[in-house]
């Protein structure tokens, strides 16, 4: 008999405009689906999981994060992207070609077990960590083990390109690991593509993953990088396709921006990554006006937090001020403010269709996984409710996340994370990164 359990009386945000959103309501997952979402559901089998004092939501979708990083959070936090001393140099250039294989394993499992506390449920490993094939094996083996859902993006070593073997591991591993797209795991390429490759490289990156029916997720408009139109010469070959997301999008031309528009292609903004490191303005405003609605991702743990809930403040947040300051100025024909409701479904549903997912994940719709997070509403941080929407995306944080079902299965419950030991996974965080480091000579930041 497939396992079953009904959370009880949520407030439930299915963010399905069909399923609706409830007040109080019920979820009933059976197996690694959901099986109905309403009032008043019954089912006699099923383990009954109180929610009365819970927002029940999808769980938040994270569109591109470095997760081998994880041994480096907050390496960075006052380093930029471009420079001498700055995150290409530190991160890409002097600590990555120092990492072994198990440095990416434990790397992986710090950003994905922070991922899961956190709410999120499914993220996209932008993985340029594959010095060698070993590299790829051992971030396949921490993404199985967390249990999250995963999109691995498969990530060509910055610092060292080209490298004749990339193209085979990658055929190689998308055999051993990716002959099925359902499982928890999926494959995507991850191109550096036209602004850091020639344009003959990045294409044929492209055809490879089209040749393996891949996603590509691709970095574009990166600062300094991204203002020489090279996505525009992509576009004008016809290489552009909905199959596609566009990270950053900062520095695009507004040309740029409408080609990956007209060719239903999807971006992915980091905002605080992008206002604190320099990539460039965060192009939400120019994304809106053209119709593209973008999802929200984390990038890169040496710089910014885990979370979800500082990506949609930061986007609502800056889109607000810049749309206001127009106003005061004493311009009329300004753009809507962005609502709660609108960030809620960037870190949810636009996640799960720029990782390809959207058949699976993004929202509580019967038929679709179950991939929930229960949201505490009796912390003192956060009650009374007026307006649960508005609470998520504004109220709370982290601390407010009881717990998290991937495909049905508990990975938190309670506040706790669950078939992990974080003393040893803590211990071992420590030693890969003294051993990075001292490998590769870096000085941790003074204080
Ligand atoms: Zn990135």
């Amino acid at each position: 008999m497939t396992e079953s359990a009904l959370l009880k009386n949520g407030i439930v945000l299915s963010l399905d405009k069909k399923v609706g959103n409830y007040l109080q309501a019920d979820v009933l997952i059976e197996g690694s689906k959901i099986a109905a979402v309403g009032p008043n559901l019954k089912a006699e089998s099923a383990e009954i999981i109180d929610a009365s004092r819970m927002i029940v939501m999808p769980g938040f979708i994270d569109s591109h994060r470095h997760v081998w990083e994880g041994i480096l959070r907050n390496i960075g936090t006052d380093v930029p992207l471009e420079g001498d001393a700055s995150y290409l140099a530190f991160i890409l250039n002097t600590l990555a070609p120092v990492y072994r294989p198990e440095d990416a394993y434990v790397g992986d499992l710090v950003g994905l077990y922070g991922a899961i506390d956190a709410g999120i449920t499914t993220i996209l490993d932008w993985s340029h960590i594959q010095a060698k094939r070993e590299h790829g094996d051992a971030v396949i083996r921490a993404l199985q083990e967390s249990g999250i859902r995963a999109v691995f993006a498969y990530g060509y070593p910055w610092w060292k390109y080209p490298d004749e073997n990339q193209d085979r591991w990658i055929r190689e591993i998308c055999k051993e690991y990716f002959s099925s797209k359902d499982q928890l795991l999926t494959f995507a390429l991850a191109s550096p593509g036209p602004e850091f490759l020639p344009f003959e490289s990045a294409q044929s990156q492209w055809q490879l993953a089209r040749d393996l029916d891949a996603r590509i997720t691709v970095h574009v408009g990166v600062g300094t990088a991204g203002k020489h139109g090279k996505l525009g010469e992509m576009g004008k070959a016809g290489l552009l396709k909905d199959d596609t997301t566009y990270i950053h999008c900062t520095t695009l031309s507004d040309i740029e921006l409408q080609m990956i528009a007209d060719t239903g292609g999807t971006v992915s903004l980091a905002a605080p990554v992008e206002m604190m490191m320099g990539h460039g303005m965060v192009p939400i405003q120019r994304c809106l006006d053209r119709g593209l609605r973008p999802s929200l991702s984390i990038d890169v743990e040496t710089n910014v937090p885990n979370d979800m809930f500082t990506q949609m403040r930061s986007v609502i947040a800056l889109q607000h001020a810049l749309l206001f300051e127009k106003k005061l100025a004493g311009e009329t024909n300004v753009p809507a403010p962005l609502t709660t409701r609108d960030l809620i479904e960037f870190a949810t549903v636009e996640g799960a269709r720029a990782n390809g997912l959207a058949h699976k994940t993004g929202s509580l719709t019967p038929g679709k996984e179950a991939d929930i997070i229960l949201l505490r509403t009796d912390k003192p941080n956060i009650f009374p409710i007026n307006d649960p929407i508005g609470a998520v995306v504004w109220g709370m944080d982290t601390s407010n996340v009881d717990s998290v079902f991937v495909a049905g299965k508990a990975l938190k419950r309670d506040g706790k994370l669950l078939g992990v030991d974080l003393k040893r996974l803590e211990q071992r965080a420590y030693a890969c990164r003294d051993y990075v480091v001292s490998k590769a000579g870096f000085k941790l930041p003074r204080i």
